[in-house]
């Protein structure tokens, strides 16, 4: 631990903030404005000119969005980052930030539904290029990457099929290329998993999930390992595309984040409970949780990963039917998109998150029709168990289809 800087728990709660430059306010306000006065004339120039530090216009900065970035940069151990409107536009800006048109992409196989629209709409507009492939063997990653292979972009792990990345081995091959890697961090939050101490040099989140973690803010961060890249996105795209965050979300954000350790804790403990039950019931096929020791990349979880994380994807034994059957019949677990929240919620990805992407590359994805996302919440794991018991006995019920 470098001096001053405290246990991630710690700094969950402090960092970033300093109540006595607050009135003594114990959380940080909300500065609701959108514009902040000048002094005089010449001191507004001189802001304008960088001479001066200080705050001018929401859009390029805010001071309780800045709280936020500052926390959140502690919390990934990066130099910097940046505040923005969703998920989505932290990955848009770090793309556009990174590419020209003619670049190439190299991406991990499957990526966030909207993120493969992205890729789709980059190709189409601007020429960018991109290829998924499975980074699991260092020779085809050096043989897949190009020579105009501006970005590496991984996640892990993968949603929703769980597959991870060896983080350490890609950022390892990149660093030596010289090519920026950037990590959607967003399935295991900052407190699982921090991708800048394995060599990426940019980190995203959709702080919709685990980082606000109550269900009632969309947000997005992008951390950077250097704090002179951060600033040319805040002055360039962020400044220009203009997707920023609002004070309110960044001061719901801020709210969250407090509790992240204790949340992330009990998503743990309760999806590895969750887990074991999957694993055990006859109606279910497989189940993908880095925690089972039957992962494929179990090691991999082990090595950059200090927990499992609260997302479970499972097979259901069956049809398309049988899938919308099951969560027809669930009843305190929520069928909803989005994941992290207290409640527990499942989702069908190929018809739900997944439907943009084509049938071959969903397949390719391994998002077949039975497969099923779960974000396990924060209820008593029991409860969470009795109620996909008692929607698993109900299949017992239908006719299969005759074959
Ligand atoms: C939700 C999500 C996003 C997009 O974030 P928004 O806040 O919805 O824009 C990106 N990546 C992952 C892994 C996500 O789960």
């Amino acid at each position: 631990m470098s001096k001053g800087k405290k246990r991630p728990e710690t700094e969950m709660i402090h960092s970033g903030y300093n109540s006595a430059e607050h009135l003594g306010s114990l959380t940080p306000p909300i500065y609701q404005t959108s514009t902040f006065t000048f002094s005089n004339a010449e001191q507004g120039a001189e802001r304008f000119a960088g001479e001066e530090e200080g705050y001018i216009y929401s859009r390029l900065g805010n001071p309780t969005v800045r709280i936020l970035e500052d926390r959140i940069t502690a919390l990934e151990n990066g130099e910097g980052a940046l505040a923005f409107g969703s998920g989505m536009a932290a990955v848009s800006a770090v793309l556009f930030h990174l590419i020209q048109s003619g670049d190439h992409i190299l991406c991990s196989r499957g990526v966030y539904g909207c993120t493969f629209g992205l890729l789709e709409m980059l190709e189409e507009k601007f020429q960018v290029e991109h290829d998924f492939i499975k980074m699991s063997e260092e020779e085809h990653i050096r043989n897949s990457i190009k020579e105009n292979t501006a970005c590496i972009y991984i996640e892990t792990p993968i949603n929703p099929t769980m597959e991870l990345v060896d983080l350490k081995m890609v950022c390892r091959i990149a660093n030596e290329l010289n090519i920026p890697v950037a990590v959607d961090n967003t399935f295991c939050s900052p407190y699982l998993q921090q991708p800048l101490q394995y060599g990426a040099n940019y980190v995203v989140h959709s702080a919709t999930k685990y980082i606000g973690g109550h269900g009632d803010v969309v947000g997005g961060l992008l951390i950077g390992d250097s704090l002179e890249q951060i600033n040319a996105i805040r002055m360039t795209t962020q400044k220009d595309i203009g997707g920023i965050m609002s004070p309110f979300d960044a001061w719901l954000l801020l709210r969250g984040l407090k509790t992240l350790a204790v949340r992330m804790d009990r998503h743990c403990e309760n999806a590895e409970k969750i887990a074991r039950y999957l694993t055990g019931q006859d109606k279910v096929k497989t189940v993908y949780y880095p925690g089972n020791q039957s992962h494929p990349q179990y090691p991999i979880a082990k090595a950059q990963m200090t927990n499992y994380g609260g997302l479970i994807s499972f097979q259901i034994e069956g049809t398309i039917e049988t899938a919308r059957h099951f969560m027809n019949e669930l009843s305190m677990v929520k069928i909803a998109v989005s994941l992290g929240d207290a409640e527990t919620l499942i989702q069908h990805p190929a018809s739900m998150t997944h439907s943009i992407v084509p049938l071959e590359s969903r397949e390719k994805m391994g998002v077949n029709d039975t497969l099923l996302r779960l974000s396990v919440g924060l209820e008593a794991w029991e409860d969470i168990c009795e109620d996909l018991e008692q929607a698993f006995q109900k299949l017992n019920h239908i006719a299969l289809p005759a074959t």
